[in-house]
């Protein structure tokens, strides 16, 4: 629980650098990988995936809705609902006011995009969290939202899939924030008994919080290549027990290789993977 005290970070309580991509208007980008400069219709067509290294850049929510559902956001769910910043909080800045800014900024109004739609034409709750709201953390709505989706996916007996990127809990409503942990676990719980699947996919980052409980409670939990997961983040954990960390540490393939994960999927073949999972799963 002292980890939580600790942070003075507005994202959350996962790596602090989740909001720090530069943004260059041009046609062209330099990878953050490889450091190539890759022409920016290119990097578009493949998916926001570095095409000389296979780099993964990060994308945005309504943009990886698009890319899984065979006809986008058609249908969102809870869209309206918004933090009622119960405590007052005040760090650098007001809560209310860091979020009135976020949501000018995203157009959105809390950290999640709640939707549903055909997947390769069956039908899936989608849960997806924007990583540029507040970190992609996690508070009451986020809580609700994905409750509720939950919820719809044991009324109507159709999959659940959870794309996670977040800093984790959200700081800045406390111990209401925590309680979303206990809450989404319980709910999946319900899910688990009807025997409804559940893919956890994992995205740079997801920390925190999030890791803590449903990213890491699917029946599958699947990660992007090159991903940062993990609880704390690797310079916390140096600090903490003053030691070097290997190479790749907290990354995908490392989780993979250590039992964390079931499998790392590149972004190009992930809906395909996923509807193929779902086939499995529901003959
Ligand atoms: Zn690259």
């Amino acid at each position: 629980m002292a980890w939580f005290t600790r942070q003075k970070t507005p994202l959350g309580d996962g790596p602090p650098d989740g909001e720090k991509k530069i943004r260059t208007e041009g046609l062209w980008q330099k990878c953050e990988h490889c450091g190539q400069i890759i022409w920016r219709k290119a990097l578009e067509e493949n998916m926001q995936v570095c095409p000389k290294c296979g780099w993964h850049f990060r994308i945005d929510a309504r943009t990886r809705v698009g890319m899984l559902l065979d006809n986008g956001l058609a249908e969102e769910f809870d869209a309206g609902l918004v933090s009622a910043d119960p405590l007052g909080f005040v760090d650098s800045k007001p809560y209310h006011e860091r979020l009135a800014m976020m949501q000018q900024t995203t157009g959105m109004r809390d950290a999640v995009i709640a939707a549903a739609g055909p997947l390769n034409g069956r039908r899936v709750q989608l849960c997806v969290l924007e990583l540029k709201f507040i970190g992609g953390s996690m508070g009451a709505v986020m809580g609700e939202k994905i409750t509720r989706a939950i919820e719809r996916s044991l009324a109507e007996k159709s999959p659940l899939i959870i794309v996670s990127a977040s800093g984790g809990a959200r700081m800045q409503e406390g111990a209401i924030s925590l309680m979303q942990l206990a809450k989404i676990s319980a709910a999946l719980m319900r899910l688990d008994e009807a025997k409804a699947p559940f893919i956890s996919i994992l995205t740079d980052p997801t920390t925190g919080g999030v890791t803590a409980s449903f990213a890491m409670l699917g029946d599958l939990n699947i990660a992007e290549p090159g991903a940062l997961i993990g609880f704390a983040g690797p310079r916390v954990i140096e600090q903490t027990i003053r030691q070097k960390l290997p190479e790749g540490f907290q990354r995908s393939e490392f989780l993979l290789q250590h039992g964390f994960l079931d499998a790392v999927v590149p972004r190009a073949e992930m809906k395909q993977w996923i509807s193929r999972a779902l086939d499995f799963f529901l003959v």
